[in-house]
């Protein structure tokens, strides 16, 4: 017979009938009394209390005794567990006002996130001081403080081109031979001219990769010599030198394909 779960006290005084377990028999006098039915579901201990009560006084006092300080014990821990969530409540509330410390792991991801927003939404450093945008922050997340546009510009964004970087790098660097394309070009107000240079290749799944290696600002009037020494250079940066270096696809212009003839590179125009 598997031992019921017995959690009131009166079972201080009381055993379970051995041979029948809808009966109790009483430690004091050893009388045996019903649990209050044939059913396990309508056992109860009103019968057992009522017995001590009447005949058994001191054990009774004992009895009440005990459910008294087991009460007030339950409802000292009932209390305390209140009061615990009433502080705990009052920490978060805190803990959620206090600015982030210098090197609480959450405001460094807060802020690697806007950055790469910043790069891949291809959005201007202002933005951190953009009204909506910093309320936006502020209703986020309180504890984070906004670092200026010059910290993204002169740190948080040269870092991530760094660590970019390196892993273009090492894919470019696995690369039997590299390709690429290049584009020369001038701004609608004539201020400012543009190279950029795009490496292709094939990796070790036979897969065709790619990835935009460099945009260079130029002088306006740039020459064929001039674009030739800035290609190599690129090229040079990269590490891809001598025989890994592919074709060059080129646009038609004249400085262009005098890039290549001056750079040695096999090229193609399109
Ligand atoms: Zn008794």
């Amino acid at each position: 017979m598997s031992t019921p779960k017995l959690s009131s006290k009166i079972w201080n005084f009381f055993t379970i009938n051995a041979e029948d377990e809808s009966k109790a028999n009483c430690d004091v006098c050893n009388k045996r009394l019903t649990r209050g039915g044939r059913n396990a579901c309508s056992y109860g201990t009103s019968a057992l209390i009522n017995h001590l009560r009447s005949f058994h006084h001191s054990e009774y006092d004992e009895y009440t005794r005990s459910t008294e300080s087991h009460k007030r014990k339950r409802d000292d821990e009932e209390d305390s567990k209140r009061k615990h969530s009433k502080q705990g409540n009052l920490d978060y509330f805190i803990e959620k006002m206090t600015p982030f410390g210098q090197n609480d792991p959450r405001k460094h991801a807060i802020t690697k996130s806007i950055g790469e927003m910043i790069a891949v939404d291809m959005q201007p450093f202002c933005l951190v001081k953009n009204i909506g945008f910093t309320r936006l922050m502020k209703v986020l997340e309180p504890r984070y403080k906004l670092p200026s546009a010059m910290h993204f510009s002169r740190t948080i964004i040269p870092n991530m081109y760094l660590s970019v970087k390196a892993i273009i790098q090492e894919r470019v660097d696995k690369a039997l031979y590299v390709c690429f394309t290049s584009d020369a070009w001038t701004s609608d107000n004539n201020l400012h001219a543009f190279l950029s240079l795009t490496a292709h290749w094939i990796d070790s799944n036979w897969e065709r990769q790619y990835a935009f290696l460099q945009l260079r600002l130029l002088e306006v009037s740039h020459t064929g010599e001039m674009l030739a020494a800035e290609l190599l250079s690129i090229m040079e940066e990269w590490k891809v030198v001598g025989d890994r270096r592919g074709i060059l696809v080129r646009d038609n212009g004249s400085n262009m394909v005098k890039a290549a003839r001056v750079a040695k590179i096999s090229d193609l125009g399109c």
